[in-house]
């Protein structure tokens, strides 16, 4: 067998430190870089990450997990300047995230050109943003054969995500920035479904314990009051974007419910904040249910009462600085320069003033040297002043602290994990206490801290995968039994048959597929039957030729009970039959999780009562068959369901919490929700209409494939009749595609383990 792959894994930047971001990840010759930043610390070249150490030109994809410039600024850089261009690289990242990219870099590159050491023009900046493809959380991207990934939900600010990689089969989990505390406005970040053999992930806070929200909520707030109170202003060095709305909401709401606060203004003083505040608008829907529901009820969060802008005139800071008390919101977030560091200068003697600082601090910036507190301060301009006014740290950055970072490390269990995104002792004392809870518990876990440009090289023992096909999946193996047969290695990805499978699996005769999945359950029979009934209508049960108990859905797929706590789904392999087969195993799965399920099973007495006087009494059942278009419906929604996530069922002038069908259809529809986009259904005329183009395809196609798929299963299923060249290859692809779907369900016992 071929020597054992390795995957590099290079930091660029973002080793051991916090700021430019970019981590190169080569495995059998394909190439991803994961994020593209600056370092706020340093300026002009070396503020970028290592990028002279890497060949550009053989990059297949570069994905940027977020918007903030440590993640994201040097993207310009590398597109135009290096010779990515040459090569066939892509760049990827969130619709939001492009979106308010667009903003940051205008502002990056408006403050960059004042200076002698701009990197680029706003030209390379317009050319380089025509070049990324924008993506939605949970869609699975294909770059080329051999490598694709699907974002998820990362939490830590719009549009932010995490990126399960697959290149070649070695599943790799980049988080990026990410927080597991659900704020006013995000949601946390999700934890993907499928183990990835490597866990890349932030260290930001070590092991670091933060305090609650509401807690440091309730500390900042009356901070904020008590400043005011003793006559002073309020600096808060943040950025135009992301953690600032945050803060945004937490003090309207403040001022609020303070009336004696009402003539005190919050200023929110960044050129970006009109334009910004449209993409929050635009992008509620990916947002928390806080903000969600407020939106419903015409509440838009996002219009402050109490916040103004400040006048956009030269000179404003000295202006404020010398008005009345207030609040002040000023970028950037780190006081380099700008309206931060001038207000910070203008307020520093004085001691009723005070400056919070609410974000991560990067080491060398002046937001956190201040935290020392030092006596005096030099200005920019050289001069040395005193500081009197208080200093605070309430973070409200949003990222993990340790105990979040070590359950979602523990959570996705991959074999190896890579701190990135953390200071050196930071990093260091995370994986010490990370290495002692795997040695307590005797897992072997090996925690990766690579420094820039030290290359980890990572091999996975040798181990391989291979899929048993056909005849042999019929054993039931158990540990230690050794199968043999034929090792079918098709970019690498290895499938195991026997021989006799062969002329099936060549497909040089009309052939028959029979696929089997096994899956383990924990819930009864009845229970399973009761799913299956609700979502198909009738099923056909009784006993196979083995004697072994079958339901069959769809007249298509046999749901076999083949041994206590296990079914197996069999069924012969064609386009339509594998997708139902596909929205069983998806229901069957589910059926733990349903809480319909948990009805049922805490009242299974009437249940089985219901049963015995035939399916009438049944909720979903459709016993006498005159609503059958509510079963179409439903199953439309079910395959629409599969590959889209969760989608709603409108009715014109239905309670918009009543999802069950009422009696008249008509303008009726269903609501296909992507991320920030979305596509409507008409039950009436099956049209789809969406304001996303991309999307509308997407559905369309899906449609497409469902009604096909119904219509074809209401006719009598003849499968066979086609001219046996097509069948053949048709067969021959579903082999592969049913042994992905496979390889996917963690319970599938056809997954056999081949030590090379
Ligand atoms: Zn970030
Ligand atoms: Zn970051």
């Amino acid at each position: 067998m071929a020597e054992t792959p390795t995957l590099s894994v290079t930091m660029l930047g973002a080793g051991q430190e916090v700021g430019r971001s970019c981590c190169v990840l080569q495995y059998r010759g394909k190439t991803i870089v994961c994020d593209a930043g600056v370092h706020p610390a340093y300026s002009g070249m070396a503020s970028l990450p290592f990028i002279d150490e890497l060949d550009w030109s053989t990059v297949d994809a570069l994905l940027i997990t977020h918007f903030h410039l440590d993640h994201a600024a040097a993207l310009t850089y590398i597109t135009e300047k290096t010779n990515f261009r040459d090569g066939k690289g892509k760049v990827y990242m969130t619709h939001p995230t492009k979106a308010l990219h667009k903003f940051m870099m205008q502002d990056y590159v408006r403050m960059g050109s004042s200076t002698s050491d701009a990197l680029f023009s706003p030209l390379d900046m317009t050319m380089s943003l025509a070049s990324i493809i924008p993506i939605s959380a949970h869609q699975l991207i294909t770059v080329c054969p051999g490598i694709s990934f699907t974002p998820y939900h990362a939490g830590h600010v719009l549009g932010a995500c995490m990126f399960l990689i697959d290149i070649y089969g070695l599943k790799i989990l980049y988080t990026g920035d990410y927080s597991r505390e659900e704020d006013r406005h995000l949601v946390k970040a999700e934890i993907p479904p499928i183990r990835p053999d490597v866990l890349i992930v932030e260290s930001t806070f070590g092991v670091h314990t933060l305090e609650a929200r509401e807690e440091k909520e309730l500390r900042f707030t009356n901070l904020v009051h008590s400043i005011i109170r003793r006559n002073g202003h309020v600096l808060l060095p943040t950025f135009a974007l992301g953690r600032a709305q945050e803060l945004l909401l937490i003090l309207d709401e403040y001022w609020r419910k303070h009336p004696d606060l009402h003539n005190i203004p919050i200023y929110y003083a960044s050129g970006l904040a009109r334009k910004c505040m449209a993409v929050y608008q635009t992008y509620i829907h990916t947002m928390n249910n806080n903000i969600r529901s407020r939106f419903a009820k015409r509440d838009n969060p996002f219009v402050f009462k109490h916040i103004s802008n400040v006048p956009q005139t030269r000179g404003w800071e000295k202006k404020i600085a010398e008005g009345p008390p207030c609040v002040v919101l000023a970028s950037p977030g780190f006081m380099q320069v700008g309206p931060s560091r001038e207000l910070f200068e203008l307020w520093a003697p004085d001691s009723r003033n005070g400056v919070i600082i609410t974000g991560y601090s990067i080491e060398g910036t002046p937001a956190r040297d201040i935290m020392t507190e030092p006596e005096d301060f030099v200005t920019l301009k050289g001069a040395t002043i005193p500081r009197k006014l208080s200093v605070d740290d309430i973070s409200f950055s949003a990222h993990v602290d340790y105990s979040q970072n070590a359950e979602f490390i523990e959570t996705v269990k991959a074999q190896h994990v890579v701190l990135v995104h953390g200071e050196q002792a930071a990093m260091s004392r995370l994986r010490a206490a990370m290495t002692s809870r795997y040695k307590e518990r005797d897992e072997d876990v090996k925690i990766h801290t690579p420094r820039n440009l030290e290359t980890l090289r990572l091999s996975f023992r040798g181990e391989r995968v291979a899929k048993a096909i056909g005849t042999l999946a019929d054993a039931h193996p158990k540990t230690g039994d050794i199968l043999s047969g034929l090792l079918v290695a098709k970019d690498y990805s290895y499938t195991l048959l026997d021989p006799r499978d062969l002329r099936d699996f060549a497909g040089l005769t009309t052939c028959t597929v029979t696929q089997r999945q096994k899956i383990i359950l924990g819930v009864g029979w009845n229970l399973v039957k009761w799913h299956l009934e609700g979502m198909y209508g009738s099923i056909d049960e009784g006993l196979d030729k083995d004697g072994v108990p079958t339901m069959r859905v769809m007249g298509v797929v046999d749901v076999k009970y083949t041994a206590e706590h296990e079914l197996t789904l069999e069924w012969e392999s064609s386009s339509s039959n594998d997708m139902i087969a596909d929205s069983t195993l998806a229901l069957i799965t589910g059926i733990d999780k349903s809480p319909a399920s948990v009805k049922l099973t805490t009242n299974s007495h009437s249940h089985s009562h219901a049963h015995a006087h035939g399916e009438q009494s049944h909720p979903h059942a459709d016993p006498d068959g005159k609503s059958s278009e509510r079963i179409r419906i439903a199953r439309l929604a079910m395959f629409l369901e599969a590959h889209f996530g969760e989608i709603e069922f409108h009715m014109p002038d239905a309670d918009d919490d009543d999802h069950e069908l009422g009696e008249d259809e008509h303008g009726a529809s269903l609501l296909v929700r992507l991320d920030e986009a979305e596509a409507q259904i008409s039950l009436v005329n099956l049209t789809v209409s969406s304001a996303n183009d991309v999307l509308k395809k997407r559905v369309e196609a899906v449609l497409d494939m469902a009604l096909t798929t119904i219509s074809s299963l209401s006719e009598a299923f003849v499968s066979g009749t086609s001219d046996v060249a097509d069948d053949a290859a048709l067969s021959k692809d579903h082999v592969d595609a049913g042994a992905e779907s496979m390889e996917e369900t963690e319970d599938s016992e056809a997954i056999l383990e081949v030590i090379a």
